[in-house]
């Protein structure tokens, strides 16, 4: 075994506890406001929407969180996931590099986005939570919280961005197979939903809309469902943490450390649970590891948005944080990465990116599915649209390294598959595809409709 490929840890090497990097972060955490007084929010708030436990993740400081043995039993599923070594990637590229990803797309909900989904579940449960609703863009979330609702024995409520509903049947079918129900948002079982259709019955949905709804369902509710959000919050990047844990083990066994790691980001974690334990390692241990994170040009919050408070959905019914934000009432292009049509981006992450911690840099969508063919045809796996632009990033770095004659060890986390997402795949090699640059103006416009809010200093 001179040249392994696949790293491959055993079960009992799955983590026992989540990283909290709140622990360590150097960077004072900033109040998270109520919607309608912009005051601090309190428990009683919050557990409108979410069990008690999860709130207390949420605003814990404590750096490892143990994970329960119900959700380990469940992890074992798909976890620990395969770490690769690309050496046939960087064969195609010639490049001097070495290229490892983390496979997340091995759950079986194709993304890793049932890390927190099976938690989130769990916690419910204990809690004695009849029904979950959620949002989800292009189906990955609410597959993934289907799943696990299915496990758990709770009903699950899926509020599918009206575009995608229309772009992924089978998604929609997968959810209902794990037995949730699904709506096109817009919809016209809710307040908000009819009110956005009465302006504009062809409004193509956002995450934001259908964040809206979800959470107005829960809230009039009456208790019996809580609101379930699969990236952003803390505790969500929390349990995210598995994949980058997993990776440093990883790595290790591959006798190699990166020098940079690579994720895309929508709201945040994915990038976030692969990048968190590395930068512990750089704040604590003397690392100097790149972090790298990915967003599309179509709706770059990081790269093109605005530091400050905002609201977390359209309706202004969500919790307002302090983040990279686009505007609450941004709708983004329809471009093929559903999960990454976020006009804002996770509190943690903006900190670190604010602060100068993490990189970040914007893809166009054309890139990155050249990228993504690249990668499927010298790796064998057709990557999710999302993971595509990791992709293009972790493409580039390699050739930077080979124009410079640099060994580098590049890391990216390959989030999802991309089995579901044949219709944008054939628009790619159609030469449908088009590339979408949102326009700064209209940031700059959308910034007038920010909460007014006074942080006393
Ligand atoms: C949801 C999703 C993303 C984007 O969400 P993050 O919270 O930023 O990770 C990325 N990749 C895949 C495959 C997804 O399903």
């Amino acid at each position: 075994m001179s040249d392994p490929t696949r790293f491959i840890l055993n079960e009992s090497d799955l983590p026992r506890f989540w990283y909290n990097i709140q622990a360590d972060s150097p960077i004072p955490p900033q109040p998270v406001l109520r919607p309608d007084t912009l005051e601090p929010v309190t428990p009683d708030f919050l557990s409108v929407l979410f069990p008690m436990e999860l709130i207390m993740q949420e605003v814990s400081t404590e750096r490892f969180i143990q994970i329960p043995d119900e959700v380990r039993e469940i992890y074992k599923l798909y976890r620990p996931t395969p770490l690769l070594r690309a050496r046939r990637l960087e064969k195609a590229l010639g490049t001097p590099a070495h290229i490892y990803y983390k496979n997340e797309g091995v759950s079986p909900a194709g993304s890793h986005k049932p890390n927190t989904a099976i938690p989130q579940a769990f916690y419910n449960k204990i809690a004695g939570t009849k029904a979950l609703t959620t949002e989800t863009g292009a189906g990955q979330w609410g597959t993934a919280l289907a799943l696990a609702g299915n496990f758990f024995g709770i009903d699950v409520e899926v509020y599918m961005v009206k575009v995608s509903y229309q772009q992924k049947p089978y998604r929609r079918v997968m959810m209902e197979t794990y037995g949730a129900r699904v709506f096109a948002s817009p919809t016209d079982q809710t307040n908000y939903g009819r009110s956005v259709l009465a302006s504009d019955k062809n409004n193509p949905g956002s995450l934001g809309i259908a964040i809206s709804e979800a959470v107005e369902v829960a809230a009039t509710s009456g208790g019996k469902k809580k609101y379930s959000l699969g990236s952003v919050l803390n505790h969500v990047l929390t349990h995210q943490s598995v994949i980058g844990e997993e990776a440093l083990k990883q790595m290790d066994m591959a006798d190699e450390y990166p020098d940079v790691v690579i994720g895309c980001i929508g709201g945040g974690s994915n990038f976030g649970g692969i990048a968190y334990p590395f930068l512990r390692e750089n704040l604590k241990n003397g690392r100097k590891t790149r972090l790298l994170a990915v967003e599309p040009t179509a709706a770059p919050s990081l790269t093109k948005g605005v530091y400050t408070f905002d609201y977390g959905d359209t309706a202004r019914m969500a919790p307002v944080v302090k983040m990279y934000t686009l505007g609450h009432s941004f709708v983004p292009p329809s471009i093929h990465a559903g999960g990454l049509r976020y006009h804002g981006m996770a509190p943690s992450i903006s900190a670190f990116y604010d602060a100068g911690l993490i990189d970040a840099i914007a893809v166009k969508q054309k890139p990155a599915f050249e990228a993504a063919i690249q990668f499927a045809r010298a790796e064998g796996i057709v990557p999710a649209p999302e993971s595509a632009h990791a992709i293009r990033a972790a493409i580039d770095e390699a050739l930077d390294a080979k124009a410079k004659g640099e060994k580098r060890v590049i890391l990216f986390n390959l989030s999802g598959h991309g089995n579901f997402d044949m219709g944008a795949y054939e628009a790619y090699l159609g030469g449908k595809l088009e590339d979408y640059e949102y326009p700064v103006e209209a940031v700059h416009a959308a910034m007038e409709e920010l909460p007014k809010v006074r942080i006393p200093a």
